[in-house]
Parts: C-alpha cells; structure tokens; sequence
C-alpha cells in the first residue's frame, strides 16, 4: 500500500525521534564553540585532527602526570599550573595542564597504572560543575557510562587519580564538584593517592588549605609512584623573545586585543568568555548620594551585536588594570623603559598554554592580560625569593614564603598585590632579576567580573543595565585605599562619559580608549552569561524578593518588567522587595524609579526597607522579613517564588534561617521538618539565589 503524507509524516516524526533517543542529540549537538580553544592558547589546537583523547595526548608529548582543571574565575586553572611546575621541578614528573573541556573522558580506563591524573574542580554556583567541566561531570555522573573497553566491573582499577576542590562552604553544595567526581571515580573503580583537599573561600582559607593539602599529597604520591624528590630549581615555562623588527604600531602587534578578530578591528559573534563584545555604554550614573562612596549604574548597548539576554542573567565585564597600578609593576620589575618592547611569548614545552596572543608588548600584558591587583600567593613568594635584589630581601622574602602567620601579619592587612609587596619587601629596589615568564606563570590571568544584570529584557531588549558598587576601602597604615580593579574602571569610565571633575577614578588613570583606541565612543569588552535565576513564566504568581545593597540588581529587572506587564494589562503577582542598605538620605538607590513602579504595580508591589544606620539598634532585611512571617507563610503557601540576590556570607544565609522558622511556626511543623520544606523549595526552584 502506498504512504500518504501524513503516514510519512508520522513516520519521519518517529525516525527523528528514534535517532535523537539513541544519539541523544550528539548528532545535530552544537559544533564546538570554535573559540573554547583559541589557536593561541596552544601551538597544536589550530592543526586538524587535533586528539581529544588525553591518553594519547600524553603519549604523543611523553607525559606521565596529567593535571585537569574545571575553573569558572581562573583559580582552579591556577592550582593546576602550581601543581604542575612543582611536580615537575620537584619530582620530575613529567606534567601537562588540561582544561576539562577540551578532552574526553571514555578512554580514561586507558590511562596506565604508571601515570597520574588530577582533577582540581571548583564548585560554581548552587553545586554546579564551571562551565567548562559540565561535559565532562555529565559524561561522569551518566546513568550509562560507556568507557572505551568495555564494561566490567571496575572499568578504572587502572586509574590512579589525585583531587582538589574549590568551594564555599557559605553554599549548600559545598565542594560538591570534587565530592562527587571522587565518589563517581571511586565507584569506577579507580584509586585515589592522598586526600581529596577542600579549599573554602567562604572562611578565606582557599590558599592555606591549599598549600596545607598539597604537601601530603606530594609525599604520598611520590611514595606510590617511587619518585624522588629533588632540590627544586626554576625553569621557565616560557621563553620571551625580542622581535626586533616589530615595534608597537605594527599592525601585526597585541595591543591588549584578545584575539585575532580584534586585532584586525573585526570580532564576530558568537560573544562569548573567549571573545568579548566591546559595547557602547549608552549612559552611566552614580546612585549613591554620598561623596565618599560610589555604586555605578551603566546601561551597555548590545543593538549592534548578536548578544542576546533574558531578565535574571549575568554580563561579565573585562576590565583593564589601571595605569597607575601598571606603572608600579613595570618600575619593580624593571621593564619601564622596555614597555613598549615587542616581544613573543613561547610555550618552552608543547602543552604548555600562552593565557594571551603574542607578539605583544609588555606594557600590553600588564595592562590587560595579567591580574596584577590580587592576593599574593604564599608559594609565589618562595618561588620569587630566588630573584631578590640582595640576600637580606632573599631572606625576608624565604620567611615570608615559608611562615604562614608571618606572611598573613605582614601582607594580609595591607590588601597589598605583587608589585606592592615587592615593592615594600624591598624598599623600592628594583626586581629585574625575576625571569618576566615567573609572572606569567605565578599571576593569574586578569578575569572578567560577573554582574547581575539589573534590567529587564522585555522592557529594554538591547540595553543590558549593570549596578555595580565601587569597590574601596581604607587600609590602616597605607596612604591611599586599596581599590577594586573592574568598578574602578567602571568609574573612570563613568567619570569620562559625564565629564566629572575627576576624569582618572582617583587618579588611576586607566587607558579608556583601548587598544588602538577602540573602546573610544565610551565602550567596554563585555559577554553576557545565561543563568537559572528566573521569575516565574506565569506573571500572576505572587514573588518575594531579598536584595539589600547591589543584592537589588536583578530585583530592579523583575521589578521593571512586572511593571511594564501591568502597564500592558497582563494580571502580575504580588511583588514584594526587602530591601536594605545603610541611610535612606545615602545608599537608597534606585528609591525614585520604585515609586514609578509602584505607580503602574499599585498595591501589587510593597518595597520593604531595612536601613541600619538610622537606628541605634541594625536593622536588616532578615529583621524585615521576621517582622512579615504571616504573611510571607501565607504566600508561600500559595507557591510564591522566593528570591535571594547579594552577599553570600551573611545575609544569605541568615535569610535561609528566618525563612525556615517562618515555615516552621507558620505550618506548625519542626524545624527540621521546615528546614526539609526549604531544601524542597530549592530543588524545585521555588526558592532561588543569586549570591556572591
Ligand atoms: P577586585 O579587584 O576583584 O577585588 C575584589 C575583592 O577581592 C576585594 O574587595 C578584596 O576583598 C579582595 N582583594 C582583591 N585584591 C586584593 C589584594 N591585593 N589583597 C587582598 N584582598 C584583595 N557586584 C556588584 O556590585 N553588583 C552586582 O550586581 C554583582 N553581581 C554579581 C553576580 C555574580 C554571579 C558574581 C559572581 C558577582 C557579582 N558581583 C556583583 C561582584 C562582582 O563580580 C565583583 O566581584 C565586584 O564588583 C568587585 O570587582 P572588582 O574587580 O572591582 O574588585
């Protein structure tokens, strides 16, 4: 009998639909992002055919320790560099770092019990793998695992693995990743050598559980794998050459570019964490009405691009580092007078990685590509020590790198970062002894900021609205604050637009107009980052917001959508926002276009205040909330939405604590029964956060 089209039809539905269940999707999956492995980033990924199997890539380099790092803001894919110079200077080992994402993982039962991998895994968000290990934690944590030869019992006896975690134990899901992929990996079959380590950021240890970790480990896998540990002598990953015939205004020279499409004054989408957008920034604002204290709102225009976003994401900014900052740490390294040197930066070792497109100049590398405002490593300052100006400043700085309380007492209250520290450890003695690929290999590369998207996408589509807090504060014993790198540039950024008196942000001095003056118009490098933070699809659900400080960013968003549906006769919610900062004369941002919205919400929307300097007693928004539990109980029961945006140390948690006894007395139930109600609501998305 023949098909008719609608037999056909049905027919190819359930072809289609066959082939998607045994494929699961892999074969019309998206093609990899082709900037998640920038041809500079390593001599091998343009050539085709490049492995993704890491067994073979370890054969093919001669390595026999593999180190993967899952990493959302760059200290995970530090750890794992650390590690991989010291195991290799300390025990010769013979290490390469790998980004989770740029293997995979079914050939694992290959690697021979003679070799070693690592997994240093950060835990993002609500226990999510970063970005770049999501593949790789689905491939892991999939019911049908299928490893390359097959399935036996413990198809990784072979397999002998070291770990580390990145966590904040402020989140539930403390250090879930590395929990998790070590029960996973041990299920498997395969052998841990020490510990699995924990770093809390949360408790600001991440550095010294770090170091404390590592040493045991070392012992034990040098025990296990017969290794003989060495006296430790730098070698450089990396070898820098003088390119002669280049100078800075050639046209095939970085001027702080980050890659090929902005060098040649072209970036295409897709805007991602390897390409930024460089964006008009539309208008620019201060909020606060206080002179010492600055919270900055910047509207970014994303018309000309392919950047897209939905109320509730986040956009990263990339900053540049400001010039006085880069002056300072050209002057102790002693490259002032070659900064504007060409000069091209060499992997000494295939698998090694060059975090920036070369040829370059070293002024460019300070300024854009390296993080020179951070913490000091302890381990940094061991490794610096060699270099020192004379044997006293060895000796100072042999103390400073191996005597915890000594390094915390003498840099910790200072906020001081590496040129300040040399600076100060030396008494201004220059540092040109210090091979310049130890800083590419100590410093992290200079990371863009994420920022909660503060407007809403259905009332302003092409504009993304940023509200940042300027960060600064005064260090005893220090002339002048100490200064956040990104929200100081977005000042001067700011500065500049509206022609303030002090055009510099404080006389930092940032280079605004970019690379070959590129960013000139007023424009900003920014990518945009979907998140889970979501209101709800259906507009008539009641939500409760806790925002205090910049923690309204999103909350602005929601607010200014709903608004904008009830303009439109759409039936919204109850919108209720606890807000909290610290006078409502200073702080209270955003307090005028509230009342607008109020004007189109009407009695739909309640702002809640919690200002703690008004009272001899504090007030904050979890007193607010305390003070409103009938009714918070009420609506929760009617499936309200919960919401929490800002800081993750305190508030967040102790808005989890009330909103748990609220349950508690409203339902008449436990506390553990509540606090087992709670989880509920954030498993099921009732209850969200956006925390930092
Ligand atoms: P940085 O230079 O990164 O410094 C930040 C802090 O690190 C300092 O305050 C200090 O505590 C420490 N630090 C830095 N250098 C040193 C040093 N040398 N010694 C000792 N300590 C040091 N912020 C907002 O204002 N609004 C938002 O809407 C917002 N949303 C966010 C959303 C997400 C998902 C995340 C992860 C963060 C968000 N943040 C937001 C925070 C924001 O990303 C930045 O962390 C913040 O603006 C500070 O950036 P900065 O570059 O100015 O400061």
């Amino acid at each position: 009998a023949e098909l008719d089209t609608l037999d056909m039809l049905v027919l190819g539905v359930i072809l289609l639909g066959s082939i998607a269940y045994f494929t699961k999707g892999t074969l019309w999956a998206k093609p990899k992002n082709p900037y998640a492995s920038p041809a500079f980033l390593n001599g091998s990924a343009g050539k085709a055919g490049r492995t993704r199997n890491f067994v073979e890539k370890m054969d093919e380099s001669g390595k026999n320790c593999i180190i993967f790092y899952g990493s959302q803001t760059g200290t995970a894919e530090d750890y794992a560099s650390r590690l991989a110079k010291e195991g290799k200077s300390r025990f010769g080992l013979e290490t390469m770092v790998a980004d989770l994402e740029e293997y995979d993982f079914d050939a694992m039962d290959t690697l021979p019990s003679d070799k070693i991998a690592f997994f240093v895994l950060a835990t993002y968000g609500e226990g999510e793998p970063t970005d770049n290990a999501v593949e790789f934690f689905e491939f892991l944590n999939g019911d049908d695992v299928a490893f390359s030869q097959g399935g036996e019992e413990s198809p990784l006896s072979n397999l002998n693995y070291v770990a580390f975690g990145l966590g904040n134990n402020t989140y539930e899901h403390y250090n879930s990743m590395v929990r998790d992929v070590d029960r996973l990996l041990t299920k498997y079959g395969a052998h841990r050598i020490g510990d699995a380590g924990e770093g809390d950021d949360g408790s600001g240890t991440m550095e010294e559980d770090f170091l404390a970790w590592k040493d045991p480990m070392w012992s034990a896998l040098a025990a296990h794998m017969g290794l003989q540990e060495r006296e430790a002598v730098y070698e450089p990953v990396f070898d820098i050459v003088g390119r002669e015939g280049l100078t800075a205004q050639s046209s095939e020279v970085y001027l702080g570019e980050p890659n090929k499409m902005h060098l040649e004054g072209s970036p295409r989408g897709p805007f991602n964490s390897h390409n930024p957008y460089v964006a008009p920034i539309a208008e620019s604002y201060e909020l606060f009405k206080v002179k010492d204290r600055n919270c900055i709102h910047l509207e970014v225009d994303i018309s000309g691009s392919t950047l897209s976003y939905t109320t509730g994401d986040h956009i990263a900014i990339w900053p540049t580092n400001a010039g006085d900052e880069v002056d300072r740490f050209l002057r102790v390294a002693g490259l002032t007078d070659r900064r504007e040197q060409v000069i091209t930066v060499k992997a000494l070792e295939p698998t090694a990685k060059v975090p920036f497109p070369t040829p370059t100049t070293f002024d460019a590398i300070v300024r854009y590509h390296l993080e020179i405002g951070a913490p000091v490593s302890r381990q940094f300052v061991s490794t610096l020590a060699a270099f020192a100006p004379t044997e006293e400043i060895k000796a100072e700085m042999t103390k400073l790198g191996s005597d915890k309380d000594y390094f915390h007492d003498k840099t910790g209250s200072q906020l001081l970062n590496i040129a300040r520290l040399l600076e100060h450890v030396s008494n201004g003695e220059t540092w040109d002894k210090i091979p310049f690929s130890a800083f590419i290999e100590g410093l992290n590369k200079l990371q863009p900021r994420y920022y909660s998207i503060s407007s809403s996408s259905h009332v302003q589509p092409q504009k993304i609205s940023v509200t940042a807090v300027v960060e600064s504060s005064a260090v005893p014993g220090r002339q002048d604050p100490f200064r956040g790198v990104t929200t100081n540039y977005l000042l001067a950024l700011k500065q500049k637009q509206n022609g303030d008196a002090d055009p510099s942000a404080f006389g930092l001095t940032y280079e605004l107009s970019g690379p070959r003056s590129r960013y000139d118009g007023i424009r900003v490098p920014v990518h945009v980052r979907h998140s889970n933070f979501k209101l709800p699809s259906d507009p008539a659900k009641p939500i409760i917001m806790i925002g205090p400080g910049t923690g309204v960013a999103p909350f602005r968003g929601f607010i200014q959508e709903r608004a904008q549906q009830a303009r439109e006769g759409v039936d919204v919610g109850r919108t209720i926002l606890f807000f909290g900062c610290r006078k409502s004369t200073e702080d209270f941002m955003y307090e005028s276009e509230f009342e607008e919205y109020k004007k189109a919400l009407g009695d739909k929307f309640e702002l809640i205040t919690a200002f703690s300097r008004e009272t001899s007693q504090k007030v904050y928004v979890q007193h607010r909330l305390k003070e409103r539990s009938a009714e918070i109980s009420d609506l929760l029961s009617q499936k309200a939405f919960f919401y929490v945006c800002g800081d993750a140390a305190n508030m967040a948690r102790e808005v989890n604590t009330v909103l748990t006894q609220i349950i508690a007395e409203g339902r008449g139930v436990s506390e553990s029964k509540a606090e087992e109600i709670v989880k509920n609501m954030r498993a099921t998305n009732q209850y969200q956060e956006d925390v930092w």
